[in-house]
């Protein structure tokens, strides 16, 4: 996770291995862009706002946070227009906390149905964002429920679905998050340090 990095250090941490990007915001992602010319995967983790869509689009193989019909609507046309079938995740609240974006459990199954039925966009599976704890075991049940989630989804066998991205852990809870199934964990101050703060 490169939000608020340099692309020089974003370039460091490719040649050092790293195979996706994940960066927050779709202006910072495209500001970076053309400073990191390398072929690598780029991911949308962050909330994304529907006027920046066909940005995002354009940009990204990989956008972890749809959460609304309306989000995916307005995804599969952008995607439609330039003749890409755009990846993605449904990002799930498990939690119910007010201040997360994030579809509740109870709406996912239906709305990877509709989703699944777009022409242009491929549904790849589920991300979740553990509320922030000091300590990590306490995200162990959000993601037990997830990964849960992930299974359910899996054995329903929907048109056009391919489930194989399970997107959760990020720094502080990334091992317990594999231990309960993640397979792309979203790591940023792990790799980068303290994430420097950008003026605004
Ligand atoms: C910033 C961010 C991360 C990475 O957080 P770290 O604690 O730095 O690992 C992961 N996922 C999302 C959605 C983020 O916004």
């Amino acid at each position: 996770v490169t939000k608020n990095q340099s692309p020089a250090a974003i370039l460091e941490a490719i040649d050092a291995g790293i195979m996706a990007i994940g960066e927050n915001r779709v202006q910072e992602a495209i500001s970076k862009f053309s400073d990191i010319n390398r072929s690598i995967e780029w991911h949308l983790i962050g909330h994304l706002q529907t006027n920046k869509v066909k940005q995002a689009v354009r940009m990204f193989d990989l956008i972890h946070s749809v959460d609304s019909e309306k989000l995916a609507l307005e995804i599969n046309r952008a995607a439609g227009k330039i003749g890409k079938r755009q990846c993605v995740l449904l990002e799930v609240n498990i939690s119910g906390e007010e201040t997360k974006f994030g579809v509740p459990r109870q709406q996912v199954i239906s709305l990877t149905k509709i989703i699944c039925q777009m022409d242009f966009i491929q549904f790849c599976g589920l991300m979740t964002i553990a509320p922030l704890n000091a300590d990590p075991e306490n995200a162990r049940p959000v993601f037990r429920e997830l990964y849960n989630l992930y299974t359910e989804l899996q054995v329903l066998h929907i048109p056009n679905a391919n489930i194989q991205w399970l997107s959760m852990g990020m720094t502080n809870d990334y091992q317990v998050a594999i231990e309960e199934g993640s397979n792309l964990v979203r790591i940023g101050a792990g790799i980068f340090g303290p994430r420097p703060q950008i003026k605004k």
